[in-house]
């Protein structure tokens, strides 16, 4: 130490003392002696370090009762905009509980999700709380079915989440990164978990089910950014969806193939899933020569691994530069051919491929891109991109995504186990849905809110006025107002409703019941 403090003084930097705390982990009530040129320096059992409480005995119950504290007071903000049946929509609510609260909970979380069990209730409980008050949900409403209601996330599950993404990005990293060493060599110690082997733990769990491993990040060279091409843009169709609905689409689009069709070569592109958005993937272009005579080349590749969509939507457009580049070269025409435009369907492969970003997690693909833009380059040939909508009628685009699901269907599956990052968080957001699945299908608790949302993680309808959505959640929750429910929490005297035909139950009460039938009549007219 004094060492240390020898050096920063040389370096005209004073070490202030009074500021710095020696804190001794996993080995409390020992007392160290520790100083600073003949100044002790004061131990502690807990310090706030960037943020986080840490304490002695690695336990985290103050960073949980923190952040459980600061979620509460920001969510004490959101709930002045909600007084009993009026103020904010539940729909307003949930998205402010999403962007004002939970990131108090999360903040830094994989750092200290080895926290105990009581801990990690509280902030479950915090999250209930919330919910409960954005849905206007009684206050012994089951959590499960609000979770579902509100279609956020249980935080246990959230956790792991969290969790395994930590787990990813560090083993993402190059094999001598410190971290990811760390975390290779990280273990119980005492059978108790430490917090990097507790990401490693929650990981496994999620993310080796898949049996996958991530991709080591890529860094682009010197010469990938100076030898860049460019690529243009095309805007063929403007935002596309005026013209879909006036009709007009495809013969903007065919108008666009005779104007340009003898100066250039034209592909059209498309590429298909296994599973939605992410799976095995397949790609597919059909080439119009420009000679009209000359019938449409139909080219395809299947990407023999997991992978996501726009990985394969670049590889289409890819082929297609590969097979217009082997139609330029073996053409004898006389006439000079300078462009290539390719039309894909996919706004962010179009993207992708005009701005070619360094640090991108579809490096391999983008590196071939390159290859081919060079080669064209030399030809002198120009290439330009444009984005149409697909499943509009657009013949060639169809044919496109016919030929890449023919493609996909032939494959077989083949995977080497090492995926990009943004595969990665799709097949743990897959995983997550299922677990939640999983534990909503087994809660004890909501159980006819259950038989109304079966499937966890769907949007449920709400609606806008919050009086009415109030009283909808609290339908869905079979927790209202109505006799039969209030008898059963002791609220009221009996089950039967005023009107003496029978139990007010929901049935009842839309159904049945003589009272409403002037309102119930003029529903059914408006319906
Ligand atoms: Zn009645």
């Amino acid at each position: 130490m004094d060492q240390l403090a020898e050096w920063a003084h040389q370096w005209d930097m004073q070490l202030n003392i009074s500021k710095t705390k020696v804190m001794l982990f996993g080995a409390p009530n020992q007392s160290l002696d520790v100083t600073v040129q003949g100044r002790p320096v004061e131990q502690v059992i807990h310090f706030k370090y960037l943020g986080v409480w840490l304490d002695e005995h690695v336990a985290f119950e103050e960073q949980a009762d923190y952040a459980a504290s600061k979620a509460t007071k920001a969510f004490s903000k959101v709930a002045r905009l909600i007084d009993g049946r009026k103020g904010i929509s539940p729909q307003i609510g949930i998205m402010l509980y999403k962007c004002l609260v939970r990131p108090h909970l999360e903040f830094a979380v994989s750092s200290w999700a080895c926290m105990k069990e009581s801990s990690l209730q509280i902030l479950e409980r915090v999250q209930s709380r919330c919910l409960r008050t954005v849905l206007g949900a009684k206050a012994h409403a089951a959590a499960d079915a609000v979770d579902a209601i509100a279609n956020v996330v249980p935080f246990r599950i959230r956790l792991q989440q969290i969790c395994t993404l930590e787990y990813a990005r560090i083993m993402q990293r190059h094999g001598n990164c410190k971290i990811r060493l760390m975390m290779e060599e990280s273990c119980l110690i005492r059978q108790t978990f430490t917090p990097m082997s507790y990401v490693k733990h929650q990981a496994r769990s999620l993310y080796f089910t898949e049996n996958v491993a991530v991709k080591e990040v890529h860094n682009s060279t010197m010469a990938d950014i100076l030898d860049d091409v460019p690529v243009t843009r095309l805007d063929v169709v403007g935002e596309g969806s005026s013209l879909r609905c006036s009709g007009l689409l495809v013969d903007r689009v065919e108008s666009f193939i005779e104007s340009h069709r003898k100066q250039s070569v034209i592909c059209f592109t498309d590429a298909a899933t296994s599973e939605a958005g992410v799976g095995m993937c397949s790609a597919a272009a059909i080439i119009l020569p420009p000679d009209t005579e000359a019938k449409e080349i139909e080219v395809f590749e299947v990407i023999p691994r997991i992978t996501d969509s726009i990985e394969a939507e670049i590889t289409a457009i890819v082929v297609a530069l590969e097979a217009a580049l082997e139609l330029l070269r073996s053409s004898t025409d006389s006439v000079k051919k300078d462009k290539v435009i390719i039309l894909s369907d996919c706004k962010s492969a179009v993207t992708t491929v005009i701005q070619r970003p360094h640090l991108s997690d579809y490096h391999e693909i983008i590196q071939r891109l390159r290859f081919s833009l060079q080669a064209l380059k030399s030809k002198e040939v120009a290439v330009s991109v444009g984005w149409i909508p697909g499943h509009s009628g657009i013949v060639y685009n169809e044919s496109a995504d016919l030929a890449a699901k023919t493609a996909l269907e032939k494959a077989t599956v083949v995977s080497d186990g090492s995926v990009s990052l943004p595969v990665c968080k799709r097949l743990v957001a897959k995983q997550v849905n299922r677990r939640w699945q999983q534990r909503w299908t087994r809660s004890v608790t909501g159980r006819v809110s259950y038989s109304f949302i079966p499937q966890a993680g769907r949007t449920s309808f709400l609606p806008r006025d919050r009086c009415i959505a109030v009283s909808y959640v609290r339908l869905l929750l079979d927790d209202t107002t109505l006799k039969d429910h209030m008898y059963r929490s002791g609220l009221a005297d009996s089950r039967q409703c005023d009107c003496g035909l029978g139990v007010e139950d929901a049935f009842h009460f839309f159904f049945r019941c003589p009272a409403h039938d002037a309102n119930r009549s003029r529903l059914f007219r408006k319906i």
